[in-house]
């Protein structure tokens, strides 16, 4: 006599599945199999977990870079702040050392003892070498 049972039945029912890791097909008992058997399933295992590992070491760098950019960034950033602090001090002060003054004016140091003889400039003596120009 045959068994006609239905839990029988359905619990040698098989799946007809293809193992994600070796692409060979096999039969399995539980619809979420994924691999035809342990060694395959441990080796995906190993694989993923290696996998894992990259993309956080890649995160990482990603995350170095980043700030490296942003550092960076905030030094240019300080740089031009310091530089428009000094420009600003320069405009502001009345008298000037002479290398600012040049600077200032993109003008060399001839130029401006021309203009010194010509009393184009206003200068200022602090001492027997040392001129302050009037800005
Ligand atoms: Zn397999």
């Amino acid at each position: 006599m045959v068994c006609l049972c239905p839990f029988i039945m359905t619990s040698l029912r098989n799946y007809d599945k293809i193992c994600l890791f070796c692409r060979n097909e096999f039969k399995a008992q539980k619809r979420t199999t994924k691999y035809c058997n342990h060694s395959c399933a441990s080796r995906a295992y190993k694989v993923n977990k290696r996998n894992e590992v990259l993309i956080e070491v890649n995160f990482e760098e990603f995350v170095k870079n980043q700030l490296n950019i942003h550092t960076e960034a905030l030094n240019q950033i300080q740089f031009t702040i310091s530089q428009l602090i000094q420009t600003n001090r320069i405009i502001k002060a009345e008298f000037i050392p002479v290398e600012d003054y040049c600077n200032l004016k993109g003008i060399s140091r001839k130029t401006l003892s021309r203009w010194i003889k010509e009393n184009k400039v206003e200068v200022k003596q602090l001492s027997t070498r040392k001129f302050l120009i009037k800005s």
